[in-house]
């Protein structure tokens, strides 16, 4: 049997069939028609999930179950999406409009524990307890999942780890706090430290510039990390300061859940180990079990954009 796996995000929805070994036999997006309402988006996601069917070669009666990851609070029990970014409605039973359709079992999450699901079950995280998955994006987005089972809080809201505070009184953040993870450790963080650093005396000479055209705007994560590699100063100074806030925020983490696996996911993860190793030596000295035999690995996210899908179709009730 198979399942449909269905990435409901701001700009693009996706679905792919998924098969038992949690392989993707197809996938298909579409631009998301974010302004037009919750049944114009169930109609994208029926087309959509129809055609990764057809590019499967299976037929829908094939198909035991589907899952949705929605960018927003998805209400598991109340089966509402409750709220949803960048998305024009409040509490709407999405699963259940589909369900009418399809006839079959039709799960959902919000998108960041779809994703930290997949990679659970079939990347980084797979034949392991215990993972804490950290999305590093333009927030910083997260997933839990604690003997086997993914923890979404008696709201469906855990894991939002890019809002609890790594420096006092620090920078605002769009959340209303101050000095919110993801205000320094995010790759949008990144990103403007590195602007900052090619505006002053010391950046000018920076491969940075070249590398963006003279145009600072331009300036990426994957820039950052691939100047730093070439031996530039400025970056080397930029993902020093960088990696000394996303190592506090990761060692808590570490503290905290003690899982089998952090998972660093999003587009910095790209990096690889320019951006793990030297995050496993700076966390390492703050672990508080640090003598033990049994630790935490930090592993970068091993399936991109497929997570969410894998995850997605694999939930459970
Ligand atoms: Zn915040």
């Amino acid at each position: 049997m198979y399942r449909i796996g269905i990435d409901l995000g701001g700009t693009t929805i996706k679905a792919g069939v998924v098969d038992e070994s949690f392989r993707v036999l197809s996938s298909c997006a579409m631009p998301t028609a974010s302004e037009l309402g919750a049944e114009t988006l169930v109609r994208q996601m029926i087309d959509l999930a129809e055609k990764a069917a057809a590019q499967a070669r299976i037929s829908m009666e094939q198909v035991e179950a589907f899952g949705l990851g929605v960018p927003g609070t998805a209400n598991r029990r109340t089966g509402l999406m409750e709220y949803a970014n960048n998305l024009c409605f409040e509490n709407e039973p999405l699963p259940d409009m589909l369900r009418q359709h399809f006839g079959r079992p039709v799960r959902f999450t919000n998108d960041a524990n779809a994703a930290a699901w997949g990679e659970y079950l079939a990347g980084c995280g797979r034949g392991s307890r215990s993972m804490v998955m950290v999305t590093l994006g333009t927030g910083i987005g997260g997933g839990v999942i604690l003997d086997g089972k993914l923890y979404e809080g008696c709201n469906y809201a855990a894991g939002e780890f890019g809002h609890f505070t790594i420096k006092y009184d620090g920078r605002r953040c769009a959340c209303g706090r101050r000095g919110c993870f993801e205000a320094y450790a995010s790759a949008s963080a990144l990103v403007r430290m590195a602007r900052q650093a090619v505006k002053s005396p010391a950046g000018r000479e920076s491969l940075l510039l070249k590398l963006c055209e003279g145009d600072a705007g331009r300036i990426d994560g994957a820039m950052v990390f691939a100047a730093k590699s070439a031996g530039d100063g400025t970056a080397e100074k930029v993902t020093e300061k960088y990696l000394h806030y996303l190592s506090i925020g990761i060692t808590d983490l570490i503290n905290i859940f003690q899982p089998e696996i952090l998972c660093i996911g999003g587009g910095l993860s790209q990096a690889g180990e320019a951006l793990l190793a030297p995050l496993r030596e700076l966390t390492n000295p703050g672990i508080y079990t640090r003598t033990s035999k049994v630790n935490t690995r930090i592993l970068s996210a091993a399936l991109g954009n497929q997570a969410g899908i894998i995850g997605a179709a694999m939930l459970e009730d």
